[in-house]
């Protein structure tokens, strides 16, 4: 071990529930506020790395609370080496697997451990993986849009500088999304892309109808119009509609990346930080879209996707959806529809007092 290496000292994993500016609205309901687990791994050297993972729903925080507690004894006194650790993770779950929490957990220390080493080496995590901290093009993130009623949100998105924006839809029959990208259309004009996201909630024939449909509105791509397990289904879809298709947040480590990418499930990917392996999955996950030519966008985790798509051979987008800015002393800032990653590390230090006001 050199001397400069730093070592695990301890981990420590935290719940709150971090007010959202708006709600998550999607076609499976509603979360009104952000259920996250911050991470910060101590080590021997006095470097802190922090990450935080997404709970989706509070059942699952204590759960992952404890399970990274519980993971603490297997890291102490270990290098923070992230491929290292992600390779004994590998071999130490292979009977379990390690999608679920443990992958959540996984993934969540992955990003601390890449954290550290940026702020030991006071560089970006972009600058360590060999890249530019430049502005990347980002796509604002909304909800369900009620036609009526929501339209102020998208002219936020206007003044922001977005040129590119998302909606879920699939709340209602096909009529209330033809209204609904009618409206949005009519606010935004016809420059700005438009994405749309389905949430999983269609059938293959379904969906075929309602995208062939919606062709009109010139959307950027629609995603997971279907069960996102349904490989096959998306690959149908695929190959019947004229609009482009994307999937990825649901992969779980690099392996379901490969099984998607074979199946002819996607035009685009956008794996998700957390279900992909932290950092080092993401490397290793987008490396085979980019010899399959598929266009990489990012999911959730604003702070550190931004570091990572700095990176991406075939950079798309970066989603725009900001869920940690409550317990964030200093949240990434969106200039002219872009962001810039920031270091050191992932750029992120928590806000103590709100962490304490927003404990679970
Ligand atoms: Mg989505």
């Amino acid at each position: 071990m050199s001397k400069t290496e730093l070592t695990i000292k301890d981990i420590t994993a935290r719940a709150v529930s971090a007010p959202l500016k708006n709600p998550i609205t999607t076609s499976a309901g509603i979360i009104p506020a952000a259920p996250l687990v911050l991470i910060d791994v101590t080590t021997d050297q006095g470097i802190i790395g922090r990450s935080y993972i997404f709970g989706y729903t509070p059942l699952t925080l204590r759960p992952l609370v404890q399970l990274i507690a519980n993971l603490a004894p297997l890291l102490q006194g270990k290098s923070v080496s992230p491929f290292a650790r992600f390779r004994e993770f590998e071999a130490t779950f292979r009977l379990l697997g390690r999608q679920g929490l443990l992958g959540m957990a996984i993934s969540g220390l992955d990003m601390a451990f890449w954290d550290a080493l940026g702020r030991a080496a006071d560089q970006p995590v972009a600058q360590l993986l060999g890249g530019e901290c430049k502005p990347l093009p980002a796509y604002d993130s909304l909800g369900v849009i009620d036609p009526v009623k929501d339209l102020a949100l998208l002219e936020n998105t206007l003044e922001q500088g977005f040129n590119a924006v998302k909606i879920k839809v699939g709340a209602g029959d096909l009529q209330l999304d033809i209204d609904t990208l009618a409206a949005v259309r009519n606010v935004i004009g016809n420059d700005l892309r438009l994405m749309i996201d389905y949430n999983q909630s269609l059938t293959v024939p379904e969906a075929i109808r309602r995208i062939n449909r919606l062709a009109e509105f010139d959307l950027e791509w629609v995603e997971e119009p279907v069960p996102a397990e349904d490989l096959a289904g998306h690959a149908q879809v695929r190959s019947n509609c004229n609009v482009a298709i994307q999937t990825g947040e649901n992969w779980w480590f690099p392996e379901d990346a490969s099984r998607a990418i074979a199946a002819g499930a996607s035009d685009y990917a956008m794996p998700d930080l957390m279900k992909i392996g932290g950092i080092t999955g993401w490397n290793q996950a987008v490396a085979q879209a980019k010899s399959a030519s598929l266009p990489v966008s990012s999911h959730i985790f604003v702070e550190a996707s931004a570091h990572v798509l700095a990176v991406t051979a075939n950079a798309h987008y970066l989603e725009y959806l900001d869920v940690a800015s409550a317990v964030v002393s200093n949240p990434p800032q969106i200039i002219d529809g872009e962001l810039t990653p920031t270091g050191p590390g992932l750029g992120m230090d928590w806000d103590q007092k709100a962490v304490e006001e927003y404990a679970q």
